[in-house]
C-alpha cells in the first residue's frame, strides 16, 4: 500500500490497497511517481521542517529571488552527474519548467523592435504539447506559433533571414529519442527534462545555449512546481529572470528550500548503494523489459526500439529505461491506436496531441508500482486476446 498519498483511480481505501476490480488502467500521465518508494526510504533524510517565521521575505540573501545555496548545489549535480556544462551559465529558476517554456520563448524574441517581425516558435513531430499550447496562450506580437520544423527545414535559404525559436526535447517526449537542433542557425530551446541516468543513457555533458531542466523528472517532486533553465549569454538569462519575477516575483522560497534538501540527499548517495538514479533505472529498466517481453508476442502493437548504450555516469552499457512507450498500431483497422487501447481498458496519450499519426500514443511508464501493474495486466490481456482470437 501506500499510505498518506493520493489514490490512483484503480485503489482506494486508506492506503490505496483495495483493487477497483476491471478498471481502466490509467497511462495518461507522466507523473513521476516511480520515484515515490525511494523518498520513503529516504523519509528522515529528506524531511524539511520550517517554523512560521522562517522564509517571509520575497527576498533571499544575496541572491534577490534565488538561493545561492540552491544555485550552488544544482550546479554540484549537473557537474557530479556529467548531464550538463554549467560553469559558463547563468541559472533561472521557474514554477516547474512549464512556466519557463514561455519565459525562454519571451526571452529570445525580439525586444520590442517594431520593425522586427515576430519569432516563429517550431518544434519537431512528435513534440511535447506544451510548447504549442504556451506559446497560443501567451501569443503576443514578439512572437508566434509557426507549425513544426518540417515546414520549414526544407527550404534552407529562409532560415537564415527568420526568427525561429525551435524546442527540441532530448531524450524527446513522446518517443524518447535523443534528438538535436534541425533548423540551423536558429535559437534552440533544448529541454533535457529527461536527460537524467534513470531514463536515459548520458552519452556526454550537454551543452547548449538554453537547456531546461525539472525536478519534476529527476527527484519526482511534480508536486513542489520546480524547473530550471541554463543559459549562455547573460541578456537573454536577463530576460528569463525578468519575466519569473514579473509573473510571479521569483520561484517559492518554501519550494526552492525544499528542492536544496533534496539535492543533498541525492549528492550524498551518488554512486553508492541508494544512488536515486541507480534507484530510479532498476525500476525503470524492469519496467520496459516487461512490458516488451509481452508486447513482442503482438503482431497488433509494437513500441519504439532502443538498443543498450553506453552511459558515461554508470560508465556501463545499459538497457533502455525510457519515461514512455510510443506505442504503434500495426493493423489496418486500428486507424486510432488510443482508441484501440482505450476499448482494452488502457487510457493513452494519442500521438495526434504531438501532430504525429493516430497510429500511435504514448503510455507513461513513469508512475507508481500499481499503475504500471495494471497497465501490464490490461497490455497482457490485450495481446492473449489477440492470439487466441486468430
Ligand atoms: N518538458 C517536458 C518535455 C515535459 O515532459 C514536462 C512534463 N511532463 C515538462 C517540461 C513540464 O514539467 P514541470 O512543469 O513539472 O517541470
Amino acid at each position: 500500500g501506500r499510505p498518506g498519498c493520493e489514490c490512483n483511480r484503480c485503489f482506494s481505501g486508506p492506503d490505496c490497497s483495495v483493487r477497483t476490480p476491471n478498471c481502466t488502467a490509467d497511462a495518461d500521465s507522466g507523473n513521476p511517481l516511480f520515484l515515490e518508494p525511494y523518498w520513503r526510504r529516504h523519509a528522515a533524510a529528506s524531511a524539511v521542517v520550517f517554523s512560521g517565521w522562517h522564509r517571509l521575505s520575497y527576498i533571499t540573501t544575496g541572491g534577490r529571488f534565488h538561493s545561492v545555496e540552491l544555485d550552488r548545489h544544482i550546479r554540484l549535480l549537473h557537474r557530479a552527474v556529467g548531464n550538463a556544462v554549467v560553469d559558463d551559465k547563468y541559472l533561472v529558476f521557474g514554477a516547474g519548467s512549464m512556466q519557463l517554456i514561455n519565459a525562454l520563448v519571451y526571452a529570445l524574441s525580439p525586444d520590442g523592435n517594431a520593425d522586427s517581425p515576430p519569432a516563429s516558435v517550431v518544434a519537431t513531430v512528435p513534440y511535447y504539447p506544451a510548447y504549442k499550447s504556451q506559446t497560443d496562450m501567451f501569443d503576443g506580437r514578439e512572437y508566434r506559433w509557426d507549425g513544426t520544423t518540417a515546414t520549414w527545414s526544407n527550404n534552407g535559404s529562409r532560415n537564415s533571414t527568420k526568427g525561429f525559436i525551435e524546442f527540441v526535447t532530448s531524450p524527446n517526449n513522446p518517443d524518447t529519442a535523443l534528438r538535436k537542433p534541425v533548423l540551423a542557425g536558429s535559437s534552440a530551446i533544448v529541454d533535457h527534462a529527461y536527460y537524467w541516468p534513470h531514463l536515459t543513457h548520458i552519452p556526454a555533458p550537454a551543452d547548449e545555449d538554453v537547456m531546461l531542466f525539472t525536478a519534476s523528472k529527476l527527484s519526482g517532486h511534480a508536486g513542489s512546481r520546480f524547473g530550471w533553465a541554463l543559459i549562455r549569454d547573460e541578456k537573454v538569462a536577463k530576460r528569463a529572470l525578468s519575466y519569473v519575477e514579473q509573473s510571479i516575483m521569483g520561484a517559492s522560497r518554501d519550494t526552492q528550500l525544499r528542492m536544496l534538501k533534496i539535492l543533498k540527499v541525492i549528492l550524498a548517495n551518488l554512486h553508492g548503494k541508494e544512488d536515486i538514479f541507480a534507484f530510479g533505472y532498476d525500476v525503470m529498466r524492469s519496467r520496459w523489459r516487461r512490458l516488451n517481453a509481452v508486447v513482442s508476442r503482438s503482431t497488433r502493437i509494437s513500441l519504439q526500439k532502443i538498443p543498450p548504450q553506453y552511459c558515461t555516469y554508470f560508465n556501463r552499457i545499459k538497457e533502455p529505461s525510457p519515461a514512455y512507450a510510443w506505442v504503434k498500431c500495426e493493423w489496418d483497422e486500428d486507424v486510432d491506436c488510443y482508441e484501440t487501447l482505450l476499448a482494452a481498458g488502457i487510457i493513452s496519450r494519442s500521438g495526434t496531441l504531438s501532430e504525429a499519426e493516430a497510429r500511435y500514443t504514448r503510455m507513461s511508464l513513469l508512475k507508481a508500482q500499481d499503475d504500471f501493474d495494471v497497465l501490464l495486466e490490461r497490455i497482457t490481456e490485450f495481446v492473449d486476446a489477440e492470439e487466441h482470437g486468430r
